[in-house]
């Protein structure tokens, strides 16, 4: 603690400085200021004024809030509030500058897209919370928009980033001056609620985050509905490092989407169990992908089939489960009865997950049923919610059987004596294939089978 610079200051009513150390004037770079309202930003100050409006005289609370210091740069403060009884109107204040931990201040960075604060500046922001004493609640929030890629995929990109800055600022205006919001990622969002009590109804909150995204986005553009999923976690009770808390938030926020999206999940021991050692050694599976990772992947090993590299096939399959977050992959040559490679993805009872071999037959590629589903690049989209509004009964049963939400499979009419690869989704998986993944994903497979002509 003693790493810690610290300052007392009292203040009036109208953030008037009655009393400050010169090593406070030095810390802010200034000797002539005579408000708070000079060094603090006005929403960090509105945060403040509030945490004082709910002081009754003589009681302590805490605050936290930025304040400029020397060089210009906005330092987070942690900050001891107390109406003094005996001066009636006077505020006295014990800030501790919660950065100062680290070895060099860096200026608080805002995401130039949405305004927010970004990753940088809202990770450290929760970080540094963590390592105040006495500890003060707060709960750590993970959101991510439901189903992006399909509006980037339906309306383009310019449209996507639109939809990013709006839901950015309805989770801002929701959180007010509870706490604290940045982006930490393309349709990602994480949320301090700092600025709360015991007796703080998180739910109502992240409630009007949810419906006010669904409420603005019902139908949007007459086609899809943009939502968010939700988790969350309270500090100290439920985790007490900055690694635990996002552990858990996102545990949290991806059973929200595991459980049909469109909901918040706020970690409860009782329902969720003990999930933080699993947690910790589950994290590296979610990781997800992003495009520029996903081509980088594609292309490398299209040069290394093309150079005739001897990649191991487990192994590229393996890669291409976890980058895509598919759920099965299977690779069929001549035969239907038994899939040459086969690998599956398992959660175990402990929570993590598992690649596991597998070897599966499908006869069902070799009906007519799905003959008649190719299209020109020898692919078949099986997805049971598109399959629904047509009559193909066996196909939907089988998927229904199997429990997978769709199949992707490609037919390799080249490779010697035929064949196919097939990717696979569950019914409660995490996967969702956009346009651009089923393109990369195509590519793969035709790798597959031109490399199948020369074994
Ligand atoms: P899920 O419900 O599982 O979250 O599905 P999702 O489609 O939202 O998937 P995910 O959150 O993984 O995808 C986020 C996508 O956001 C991936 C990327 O193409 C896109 N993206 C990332 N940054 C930006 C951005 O700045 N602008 C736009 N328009 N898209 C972005
Ligand atoms: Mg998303």
């Amino acid at each position: 603690m003693d790493h810690f610079l610290k300052f007392q200051i009292s203040v009036d009513e109208d953030m008037k400085l009655s009393d400050a150390s010169d090593s406070f004037y030095a810390y802010v770079g200034n000797d002539e200021i005579t408000s708070l309202d000079q060094l603090v930003p006005p929403q960090d100050m509105t945060q403040l004024k509030n945490s004082l409006f709910a002081l009754s005289e003589g009681r302590k609370g805490m605050c936290c809030f930025r304040i400029r210091t020397a060089g210009d740069v906005l330092n987070w403060i942690a900050a001891n509030i107390k109406k003094n009884s005996a001066k009636k109107g006077l505020i006295e204040l014990d800030l501790v500058d919660i950065q100062s931990m680290n070895e060099k201040s860096t200026p608080v960075q805002y995401d130039a897209m949405t305004e927010l604060l970004n990753k940088q500046a809202i990770t450290d922001y929760a970080a540094s919370l963590t390592r105040v004493y006495p500890r003060k609640m707060f709960y750590f929030v993970l959101l991510d928009i439901d189903h992006f890629k399909n509006v980037n995929d339906l309306f383009g990109h310019m449209c996507g980033d639109e939809v990013i800055i709006d839901v950015a600022h309805i989770i801002r205006d929701c959180v007010g001056s509870k706490g604290q919001t940045g982006r930490i990622g393309g349709d990602e969002f994480m949320v301090v609620l700092d600025n709360i009590d015991s007796s703080f109804k998180i739910r109502e909150i992240l409630a009007a985050i949810r419906e006010t995204v669904e409420e603005k986005y019902k139908s949007f553009r007459g086609e899809i509905d943009v939502t968010v999923s939700i988790g969350a976690v309270l500090y100290p009770e439920d985790g007490t490092s900055y690694d635990e808390l996002f552990m858990l938030a996102d545990k949290m926020l991806y059973r929200a989407k595991m459980k049909g999206r469109n909901r918040y999940i706020i970690y409860t021991p009782e329902i969720h169990g003990e999930l933080k050692e699993a947690s910790i050694t589950n994290v590296t599976t979610r990781q997800v992908a992003s495009e520029d990772a996903k081509i980088a992947l594609i292309i490398s090993y299209m040069n290394s089939f093309l150079r005739k590299a001897t990649i191991p096939i487990q192994v590229a399959l393996e890669n291409v489960m976890r980058t895509f977050e598919l759920d099965g992959l299977y690779v069929f040559y001549e035969s239907l009865g038994a899939s040459r490679y086969g690998i599956r993805r398992n959660t175990r009872p402990d929570g993590r997950e598992m690649m596991e071999d597998e070897t599966v037959a499908m006869p069902i590629l070799g009906t007519e049923d799905i003959a008649g589903k190719f299209d020109s690049n020898n692919v078949a989209i099986l997805n049971i919610f598109d399959l629904k509004r047509g009559s193909d009964d066996s196909i939907i049963k089988y998927l229904e059987e199997k429990e997978y939400r769709f199949m992707m499979v490609y037919h390799m009419r080249d490779a010697k004596k035929g064949g196919y690869v097939v990717y696979t989704a569950d019914k409660e998986s995490a996967c969702r294939l956009s346009e651009t993944d089923m393109a990369d994903l195509i590519y793969f497979s035709r790798m597959l089978e031109l490399t199948s002509l020369e074994r």
